[in-house]
């Protein structure tokens, strides 16, 4: 340990906070692929199933810790145990639905375990370079394409908790000279998501009435509009702003915002449906406060990185039904 000066850490290793979860293992993939050691964490090493990274058929690639990043301790432990050269901090509660149900559990993952990651690699005077996933959500509505200049106004607890995290990567970055950078994305899909996910919901749902294992779906504003992305692209983004010279944020999105019937229309059409048939929107699903347009504008990710997206909506839509279908084929 070394409180005071700076001290290397491992090369090409990567520690990466949530790896269970559907950015988690697409980055693992991503970063195996380009060489790199990865290590990450669940809450409880023993309980999870670690479906995502099993399904990605690399979970014997991973080295794999339990660590609570609402504890400082453990935070500490399993970053003095690996010295990664690159932190990945994906791990918080990421349901936006879900924040108003659990909005303490929401902004204690979101924060504190961002400060405890900062606080570690400060404590420890490491060279690592950090990564926070931040999200579009801290923007709230977008009356054009939200840029790193356009101010945060989030529309719930975890906007809130994300607006909050961005600061303080901002703050220690510019206290203590941090390698620390946000990732200001905005929505990117992959089959791994659980049906809370209104867009895993329109998948499963629309093959389920094709299937003829149901008849209607309900869902809540159908009138939203969001920029959707395909999530493979989204963790390339991430490993090019650590890559780049200087610690900086980044808006990571397509630039096309598309109205959810727009995306239920894609899905049904799928299939050969007519949406309007099967839909209904159910007021009980609507959320206390919504964004009704969310748009990024990546011009600078483009510029200082050399990224953009390849796959806009209407891609997404079907790469994710192409999955869910090979899924269900497969038993
Ligand atoms: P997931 O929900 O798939 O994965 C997040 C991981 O965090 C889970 O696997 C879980 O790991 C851990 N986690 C879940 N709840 C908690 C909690 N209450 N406290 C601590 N850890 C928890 O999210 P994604 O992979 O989709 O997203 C990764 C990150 O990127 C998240 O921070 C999310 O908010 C952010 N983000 C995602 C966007 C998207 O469109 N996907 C857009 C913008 C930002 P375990 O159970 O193993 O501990």
């Amino acid at each position: 340990m070394n409180i005071g000066g700076t001290t290397r850490s491992s090369p090409k290793t990567a520690l990466i906070f949530g790896v269970s979860g559907q950015d988690g293992a697409y980055l693992a993939q991503f970063l195996l692929g380009n060489g790199i050691s990865v290590h990450g964490t669940s809450r409880d090493r023993e309980m999870s199933s670690f479906a995502n990274l099993r399904r990605l058929g690399i979970f014997d690639r991973v080295t794999l810790h339990s660590a609570g990043l609402t504890d400082f301790r453990s935070v500490l432990e399993v970053i003095s145990r690996v010295r990664p050269a690159e932190i990945y901090n994906l791990a918080s509660q990421a349901s936006v639905g879900l924040s108003f149900d659990q909005p303490v559990e929401t902004l204690n993952s979101t924060i504190t375990s961002t400060i405890n990651i900062l606080e570690t690699i400060r404590f420890l005077g490491l060279d690592t370079r950090f990564y926070n996933a931040s999200s579009s959500e801290c923007f709230g509505n977008t009356d054009r394409p939200a840029d790193e200049t356009t101010p945060f106004h989030p529309r719930s607890p975890y906007g809130v908790g994300k607006a909050a995290a961005y600061w303080a990567v901002a703050n220690y970055r510019e206290a203590y000279g941090l390698f620390a950078c946000s990732g200001i994305l905005f929505n990117h899909e992959l089959p791994l998501r659980p049906t809370r996910y209104v867009t895993q919901k329109i998948i499963r749902g629309a093959a389920d009435i094709a299937e003829r294992k149901a008849e209607m779906l309900d869902l809540g504003d159908l009138s939203i509009a969001r920029d959707w992305g395909w999530a493979p692209e989204y963790v390339d983004a991430m490993a090019r702003m650590l890559a780049h010279d200087e610690p900086q944020d980044f808006v990571i999105a397509t630039g096309e915002a598309n109205r959810l019937d727009a995306f239920v229309d894609r899905a049904f059409a799928y299939f050969g449906l007519d949406w309007r048939r099967h839909v209904r929107s159910n007021p009980a699903l609507m959320r206390p406060s919504d964004i009704a347009l969310s748009i990024g504008n990546p011009e600078k990710a483009k510029r200082l990185l050399g990224w953009s997206a390849e796959r806009r909506m209407t891609e997404v839509v079907s790469g994710l039904l192409d999955a869910e279908m090979a899924l269900r084929a497969a038993g």
